[in-house]
C-alpha cells in the first residue's frame, strides 16, 4: 500500500530511488583496502584503541561509587577480561594481515562471527553475552573511527542511487554523502535556511525536511519517491504514482533546460533597469556553474566548506590556491570572498564539538566573533585573500557584524595585513573593496553608520529573519514562524537598502530570499538591484526580472510595506504575480 507523507520540501525536484537510514550514532563501518606498507600501521592503530578502550574502562570502574552495587563492576571487568580474550582481539590483527581490511571491518568480521556462535548456544544465558561482545567492539570502532581516515578520502559508493533518511544531518555529513552519490535526502528534522537545507539546493539534490516520525513509516530499502518542490514523501509507489513522477521528472528537466535561451541574455527589467545577477557558491563543483548559468559573478563565497570533514584547518598557501582556482574558473568575473563563518549550524567535524556546550549556538561565538577570537584562524584567511586580490577581481566581505567596534578591529586587522604585506613586497590590491553583512537586527537598524566606513553591503536575509524573529533557523519546532515577508523583515532590509543609497554604497542581497521567483518584485520594488543566488535559482529568476516594469511596482510595494502582516503582504504578492508572471 502507498503512503503519503508530507513534510517541507527545501531542495526542489524528484528523486525515486530506495531508502539508506541513518541512525544517530550508529556507527558506519566501511570496507576499504589497504595498500602493503599501511598493514603495520593499522595493526598498531587497533592497539592503540584496545589500550585506550581498556583505559576507558578502567576509569569507569574506579569512578563508580561505593554504594552502587558490586555487579556493576563485576560487568566491567567481564569487558575487560573480553578485550584480552585472543577470540575477539587477536583474531582481527590476523584478518587485518591476511585480508588487508581496515581495522573497523576486521573487528566487524569477527564480531559477526561470534555472535552467530553465541545465537547458536542452548545456554540462554550464554546467549546473552552476544550483547556483550557487541558492546566491546561498539567501544573500539568507536575510538578508532575518531582516528579514521577522513570518510570522504575512503571510496566508498554503497549510497550511490540511494535516498538518504536521518533524524538530522550536518552539512558536513550532507556533503560527504553527495560524494557518495546520494540522489536525494529525508530528515524527521531542521529547517528551511538551515545549512543543511542550502546546501541541498546547491548540490542539486531533492530534500524535504522536518518529516516528523518518518522513521516510523519508512524502512531500509523501500523504495520511495521524493517531491523536493513540494515536500512530499511517497512510500512504496504504486505504478500510476511511478509513472506520474517519472513523467514530472522529465518536465522539470525540460523547463529548465528550457531556462538555458536565458544564459546569454542580460538581467534587464522592461524598463530597462538593469539588475545585477551574481552567484552563491560553497563548494568546488559550484566554481563552474557561475559560468555554465550567466552570473556576473560571485556575489557569495560561503569559505567554510573549506574547513569541513578535516582535522586541521587550511593554511594561509591552501586559502591562497583554492581562491586562485575560483579566479580561473570565473575567467574575469568578480568574486566576493566572505571570511571564515563558522559556528551554529556550521560546524567543521559535524557538530562533535570539544569544549563548552553553548546553549544558544547561534547566539554564541560565531563568524566574525570566532574570528576576532581566534586570530590563528583569521589572519590566514585575510592574507590570502589579499595575496589573491593581485590576480583578480576580488572583493572581501564579513559576516555577521553586530556592532561597530567589531568592523573597526576587523579593518585594523586588515590595516596590519597590508603593512605585513608591503614589508615583505607580497602584490594586492590596495583598493579592494571591504564590506559586511546585514544579518542582524542590529546592523540593519545602524545600516548607515556601517555604511559609512564599508564599500558595500550584503542583506544575509536568513540570519536577518532568524534574528529578527527569534527563530532557530534549524529547529523544526518553530519553522511555521519562518517568514521572509513579515513586515520587520521588510522594514530592516528597507532600512539597509536606505542607507546603501544615502551612503552611494551598494547593497545586495544573498541570503536564500533573494533566490526565491516570488518575492523578486517586492524585492525589486524596494530598490534592490544586487542579487546573489544559488546558481540553481538564477535563470529562474532573471526571467522575472525581465518581464518586470519596475516603474509599475510602486503602488504595490507602497500596499505591501504599509500592511500589517506577511499574511496580507503574501497575499498581495501573489496577486501581483499571477497578473505578470
Ligand atoms: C544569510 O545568513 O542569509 C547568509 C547568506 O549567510 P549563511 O546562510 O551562510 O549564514
Ligand atoms: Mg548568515
Amino acid at each position: 500500500m502507498t503512503i503519503a507523507l508530507h513534510g517541507m520540501g527545501v531542495s526542489r525536484g524528484v528523486a525515486i530511488g530506495n531508502v539508506h537510514i541513518i541512525e544517530r550514532d550508529q556507527l558506519e563501518i566501511v570496507e576499504y583496502q589497504l595498500d602493503e606498507v599501511s598493514v603495520k600501521a593499522e595493526v598498531k592503530r587497533l592497539q592503540d584503541a584496545v589500550t585506550q578502550a581498556k583505559q576507558q574502562l578502567r576509569a569507569i570502574r574506579d569512578h563508580i561509587p561505593d554504594s552502587t552495587s558490586v555487579d556493576i563492576a563485576a560487568f566491567i571487568d567481564t569487558h575487560l577480561l573480553m578485550m584480552d580474550d585472543a577470540a575477539l582481539t587477536h583474531e582481527p590483527f590476523r584478518l587485518i594481515k591476511e585480508n588487508r581490511c581496515n581495522a573497523e571491518w576486521a573487528l566487524k568480521l569477527q564480531r559477526d562471527a561470534l555472535v552467530t556462535a553465541f545465537e547458536e548456544m542452548d545456554d540462554p544465558y550464554l546467549r546473552t553475552r552476544r550483547d556483550d561482545v557487541g558492546h566491546v567492539v561498539d567501544r573500539i570502532q568507536r575510538i578508532l573511527l575518531k582516528h579514521a581516515p577522513l570518510p570522504h578520502e575512503v571510496p566508498d559508493n554503497r549510497l550511490n542511487g540511494y535516498i538518504v533518511l536521518a533524524d538530522d544531518l550536518t552539512p558536513a555529513d550532507t556533503v560527504l554523502m553527495q560524494h557518495q552519490g546520494i540522489v536525494a535526502f529525508i530528515t524527521e528534522y531542521g529547517g528551511p535556511t538551515s545549512h543543511t537545507a542550502i546546501l541541498a539546493r546547491s548540490l542539486g539534490i531533492p530534500a524535504v525536511i522536518s518529516l516528523h516520525n518518518a522513521l516510523q513509516y519508512i524502512e531500509e530499502d523501500d523504495l520511495i519517491v521524493i517531491d523536493g518542490t513540494r515536500g512530499t514523501v511517497l512510500v512504496a509507489p504504486d505504478k500510476r504514482s511511478l509513472t506520474f513522477y517519472r513523467q514530472q521528472q522529465q518536465e522539470d528537466i525540460n523547463y529548465y533546460s528550457g531556462l538555458s535561451r536565458l544564459i546569454d541574455a542580460p538581467a534587464q527589467t522592461k524598463d530597462g533597469v538593469t539588475i545585477e545577477l551574481m552567484a552563491n557558491i560553497e563548494l568546488p563543483r559550484d566554481f563552474d556553474t557561475v559560468r555554465e548559468v550567466g552570473a556576473d559573478g560571485v556575489g557569495l563565497y560561503r569559505t567554510e566548506f573549506l574547513y569541513m570533514n578535516r582535522e586541521t584547518p587550511p593554511d594561509e598557501e591552501e586559502h591562497y590556491e583554492t581562491y586562485l582556482k575560483v579566479l580561473d574558473k570565473l575567467n574575469g568575473l568578480p568574486l566576493t570572498i566572505r571570511t571564515l563563518d563558522l559556528g551554529a549550524d556550521k560546524q567543521v567535524d559535524g557538530g562533535r564539538q570539544t569544549g563548552p556546550v553553548q546553549s544558544n549556538p547561534a547566539l554564541g561565538l560565531r563568524a566574525v566573533r570566532l574570528c576576532l577570537k581566534e586570530p590563528s584562524l583569521f589572519r590566514p584567511q585575510l592574507r590570502a585573500i589579499f595575496r589573491a586580490s593581485a590576480h583578480g577581481t576580488i572583493r572581501l566581505m564579513v559576516p555577521m557584524l553586530s556592532n561597530v567596534q567589531e568592523m573597526q578591529q576587523v579593518l585594523q586587522i586588515i590595516d596590519s595585513i597590508k603593512m605585513e604585506l608591503d614589508e615583505a613586497k607580497i602584490k594586492y590590491n590596495k583598493d579592494m573593496p571591504i564590506g559586511g553583512m546585514i544579518e542582524v537586527p542590529a546592523a540593519a537598524i545602524c545600516a548607515d553608520i556601517f555604511a559609512q566606513h564599508l564599500d558595500f553591503l550584503s542583506i544575509g536575509t536568513n540570519d536577518l529573519i532568524q534574528y529578527t524573529i527569534a527563530i532557530d533557523r534549524v529547529n523544526d519546532e518553530v519553522n511555521y514562524l519562518y517568514d521572509p515577508l513579515h513586515p520587520a523583515v521588510l522594514r530592516l532590509i528597507k532600512m539597509t537598502l536606505q542607507a546603501g543609497e544615502k551612503a552611494n554604497i551598494p547593497v545586495a542581497m544573498c541570503g536564500e530570499m533573494a533566490g526565491e521567483a516570488q518575492f523578486a518584485a517586492l524585492l525589486l520594488g524596494m530598490g534592490l538591484r544586487q542579487f546573489s543566488v544559488h546558481p540553481a535559482n538564477l535563470l529562474e529568476l532573471k526571467k522575472i526580472i525581465c518581464e518586470t516594469d519596475t516603474s509599475k511596482l510602486r503602488g504595490f510595494t507602497k500596499r505591501a510595506l504599509s500592511a500589517s502582516s506577511g499574511v496580507d503582504i503574501a497575499a498581495l504578492l501573489e496577486k501581483h504575480n499571477r497578473k505578470f508572471h
